[in-house]
């Protein structure tokens, strides 16, 4: 469950983020050349507020990508 950060309430989640007027959604991908799409980028919104945050379900991927960096 996801807490709005402005008013605490419950946020409707597993929304798409999408390009305006495009069939295309947007991803999260390490930079250079070759690189796979890691995850694509969602949202969620705060029905009481209007809030809107975005988020990636967070994989092995990922996991290996933070104990790269740490
Ligand atoms: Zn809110």
């Amino acid at each position: 469950m996801r807490k709005c950060l402005r008013c605490e309430a419950q946020m409707v989640e597993d929304l798409a983020v999408m390009v305006t007027n495009k069939p295309i959604g947007i991803e999260v991908r390490e930079q250079g050349m070759f690189k796979m799409p890691l995850e694509k980028i969602k949202c969620a919104v705060c029905p009481q507020c209007g809030y809107v945050e975005t988020y990636v379900e967070v994989s092995h991927f990922i996991k290996k990508l933070a104990e790269k960096d740490s």
